[in-house]
């Protein structure tokens, strides 16, 4: 039997989202049922009711950023019991055979990963839909174990954000000696200075405005910059190991590639719907690698999880109920987020 789930949906692109009724899958033996408690809202969730990637599947149902609890368990699951505190991120699935996906490397599947909403299960018919909900039916080898002193709230936000920072920190080596850059200080950002900042790297802040010098200090940062400012460019060229892009809008690479010392990379996570041009010269100069990176496997999310209850590291949040979702699609859209909403998906 199918489980009634309630949520909140876009009808259509660019639409606001409001309260739908819709089915979850009749849960299989190796699935966990999960009631959500909260669900982060993140920018690519914007990106994705507004159209702005590809044609997206309608009514969505948003959310990659799921805390909750669990409610019930398949016959054939081994890994959760009822109660446990758990977690879904950005994929819900992948074909478990190809050559990523047995390095534990799901999100680059080479049959693509089943995103947690805005995507069809394995099946190639059924809609996924996200954690803008109260309930979901998940595998057990795609669902997370949060930390216990964490609060779960706070915690939310580490299943994208999080891990969208942790794994290129990790992959490039952020630790004691290396100056770090992260542009952009939103969901993934401040995540972003939190890790680095617990794994030893020297870190930097590079916002377009002055406004948040404080609130990055306090997240641990060792610099503030502000990139608006005349000759910012000019003074830190070659200055940084690696930088990484978390901006939702359009920049000039070639700026930023010009702060990357020798051997460095700039990495991106953002993901505006624009291409972006490259001078050769910007990645000659220094030898500068220029890469991107994509979330993170099951086991690094639950390592970066692991990681986050060691250091005590959550995301700043403001907790909003679910009629408060459009108002802050908007305060996101102007960079008025301190620094990640999350939904609390009881009151819905
Ligand atoms: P967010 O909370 O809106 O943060 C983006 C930050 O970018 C803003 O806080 C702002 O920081 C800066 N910014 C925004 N507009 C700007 C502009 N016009 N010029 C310069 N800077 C601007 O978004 P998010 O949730 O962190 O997501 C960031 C991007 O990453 C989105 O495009 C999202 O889709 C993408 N994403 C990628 C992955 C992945 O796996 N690669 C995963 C999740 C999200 P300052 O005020 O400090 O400048
Ligand atoms: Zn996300």
């Amino acid at each position: 039997m199918t489980i009634a789930a309630k949520g909140y949906a876009a009808a259509a692109p660019k639409k606001a989202l409001a309260p739908w009724s819709f089915e979850r899958r009749d849960p299989q033996p190796h699935d966990v049922v999960i009631d959500i408690l909260y669900a982060g809202i993140c920018h690519s969730d914007i990106h994705q009711v507004r159209d702005e990637w590809a044609a997206g599947t309608f009514p969505m149902v948003p959310g990659h950023e799921i805390a909750g609890v669990v409610k019930a368990v398949g016959t054939a699951v081994t890994k959760y019991s009822v109660g446990d505190k758990v977690g879904v991120g950005v994929f819900v699935d992948s074909c478990r055979k190809c050559a990523p996906c047995k390095r534990g490397l799901e999100q680059y599947c080479c049959e693509g990963m089943t995103g947690t909403y805005n995507d069809t299960e394995r099946d190639g018919k059924t809609p996924t839909q996200g954690g803008y909900s109260n309930i979901i039916v998940t595998n057990e080898n795609y669902v997370l174990r949060l930390p216990e002193n964490l609060p779960m709230d706070a915690t939310a936000p580490l299943l994208c954000a999080g891990i969208t920072l942790y794994s290129p920190l990790s992959h490039w080596k952020a630790g004691p000696g290396k100056k770090i850059g992260i542009v952009g200080l939103g969901g993934l950002g401040h995540m972003g200075v939190k890790i680095a900042h617990a794994m030893g790297a020297e870190v930097s802040v590079l916002s377009h405005s002055a406004k948040k010098e404080a609130d990055a200090k306090a997240m641990g940062a060792d610099h503030f910059y502000n990139t608006s400012e005349d000759g910012f460019f000019e003074k830190m060229a070659n200055h940084f190991d690696l930088i990484i892009n978390t901006v939702s809008a359009t920049l000039d690479w070639n700026k930023y590639l010009g702060l990357v010392g020798l051997d460095g990379s700039l990495v991106n996570v953002g993901l505006p719907e624009e291409t972006m041009p490259v001078s050769p010269f910007s990645l000659l100069t220094n030898r500068r690698s220029l890469s991107g990176s994509m979330i993170g496997g099951i086991a690094e999310t639950q390592e970066m999880l692991d990681f986050c209850g060691k250091h005590n590291i959550v995301s700043d949040i403001e907790l909003i109920t679910p009629d408060q979702i459009n108002e802050a699609y908007e305060r996101v859209i102007k960079s008025d987020v301190r620094y990640r909403f999350v939904i609390d998906m009881q009151k819905i």
